[in-house]
């Protein structure tokens, strides 16, 4: 047994802890979650806990449903909202086969893959999210007419506004668990907020993200609301993105820094941006994986639809941020086309693998755009080269079927699970005969 697990141990029995949730998520990005004793403990970290993966989407075939989740001690974290007594804790799993393999339908090891490839080369990977999300008043059930909880926008301070409460109350259960919050603030729609994680490495804040989710739907229901991730639940209102600001670091130096360059970018950062957007319309599918996404990236309201980038341009893909004196190893670029219902872990690897590769083919960046993408016309746009992101699921899963980035960062179960599950996704989409066209057509066809 290692150092980590022994505190593990240690701990789950001075803070008298009954019950270890070990958590995974599965290839949609949804979280699981098993209870053990703690009993059972040292048996999960040498061989894992036994489930049946058939019940899980994406995780196995049904002929081999059998299913092991091995604790990771260096994840291990009380759950505040459990209470103090007779307390519950967490870990996250890392997927086995029964033979002790690493399943291939683990989305946390796609992204360890990815990070592994990167590390060959010498570089770390951080991320750091800027989660925005709604809050509507409960209970709330499909169909009824959502009712955001206050009608304040970017920025504002509601007076004795519940979405104040809201974010204190989240951040405290968040940095009680370990988790920075650099920046919270309400977001442009009524009842949207927005809270950015400080950057770590990809992993950590991968597992973050799906700690960050889970707390915001208890302090939510604590406090008699409901928090949504949706990307887009009301038309004529902003969506809710992820944007996500990317750096790599070679030891502890940052490798898209070079004093007195262009934006201070240096050669690595700009073929990292150039990777990015070359690869930008083939991972979509992935880092935008509703059909609810595609409403966000073409409804505006600061959403990016077309692949270009810019400094400090709010319309464009990627952003650079305006560069800080002495801080140069805060030089980042953020990408802004994720959405709060991504599933990280696959986003953050098929992000990597496509500015990783920018680096490895040596991509040429194109010249920034200065102006807003939005109001230049489609034949402007064309004549600077600029494409448009897909239009809809069905568009971004039939360029993801050609990529071989994303085959090969997903690897072929993950890839062809996501392909199937979409398809069929777009299916039940399509044949659906909505409310527009109804109120539209009924009356004059
Ligand atoms: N809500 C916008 C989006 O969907 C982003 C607004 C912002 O710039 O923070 O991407
Ligand atoms: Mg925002
Ligand atoms: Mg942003």
């Amino acid at each position: 047994m290692d150092k980590q697990q022994e505190f593990v141990l240690r701990t789950v029995e001075e803070r008298d802890i009954r019950f270890i949730r070990l958590w995974f998520t599965d290839v949609l990005g949804m979280l699981k979650s098993v209870a053990i004793a703690p009993a059972e403990l040292e048996g999960a970290f040498a061989e894992g806990i036994g489930f049946d993966g058939s019940a899980i989407e994406g995780l196995t075939r049904v002929y081999e449903a059998d299913m092991v989740a091995r604790p990771d001690p260096s994840t291990f974290q009380t759950l505040p909202w459990r209470g103090d007594r007779n307390g519950t804790a967490r870990m996250f799993c890392d997927l086995l086969n029964p033979d002790g393999t690493h399943s291939l339908a683990d989305s946390r090891h796609v992204l360890k893959r990815a990070m592994d490839r990167a590390a060959a080369k010498g570089f770390t990977f951080y991320t750091h999210p800027e989660i925005e999300f709604y809050l509507f008043k409960a209970p709330l059930s499909a169909g009824d007419p959502l009712v955001p909880v206050d009608q304040a926008g970017y920025f504002d301070h509601v007076a004795r506004g519940n979405a104040h409460d809201f974010r204190r109350a989240a951040i405290q259960m968040l940095e009680s668990m370990g988790i920075s919050v650099e920046f919270s603030h309400h977001e442009a729609g009524p009842g949207q907020n927005e809270i950015d994680l400080r950057y770590a490495d990809a992993l950590t804040t991968a597992d973050n993200v799906m700690t960050f989710r889970t707390v915001i739907k208890e302090v939510a229901l604590e406090q008699g609301v409901y928090a949504s991730f949706m990307p887009k639940p009301m038309a004529e209102h902003p969506g809710s993105g992820m944007h996500t600001h990317l750096s790599l670091f070679e030891g502890d130096r940052n490798a898209f820094h070079e004093p007195g360059a262009q934006h201070e970018l240096s050669r690595t950062g700009r073929a990292f941006i150039a990777g990015l957007l070359t690869h930008a319309a083939e991972i979509t599918a992935i880092t935008n994986q509703y059909v609810n996404s595609y409403k966000r990236l073409w409804g505006g309201a600061e959403a990016p639809s077309y692949i270009c980038w810019g400094h400090n341009n709010r319309s464009s893909l990627v952003r650079v941020p305006m560069y800080k004196p002495g801080k140069g190893n805060s030089s980042r670029i953020e990408y802004r086309a994720l959405d709060s219902a991504a599933n990280p872990y696959l986003a953050f690897a098929v992000l990597l693998a496509a500015g990783l590769k920018g680096i490895e083919e040596g991509y040429e960046l194109p010249e920034g755009s200065a102006e807003d993408v939005w109001l230049l016309t489609d034949a402007e746009r064309r004549a600077a080269g600029i494409e448009p992101l897909p239009q809809s699921l069905d568009e971004a899963v039939r360029l993801m079927e050609r990529s071989e980035l994303v085959a090969e960062t997903l690897g072929e179960h993950v890839f062809d699970f996501v392909l199937r599950n979409k398809r069929q996704e777009w299916e039940a989409y399509r044949s659906q005969v909505t409310p527009f066209e109804l109120e539209r057509f009924l009356p004059v066809l």
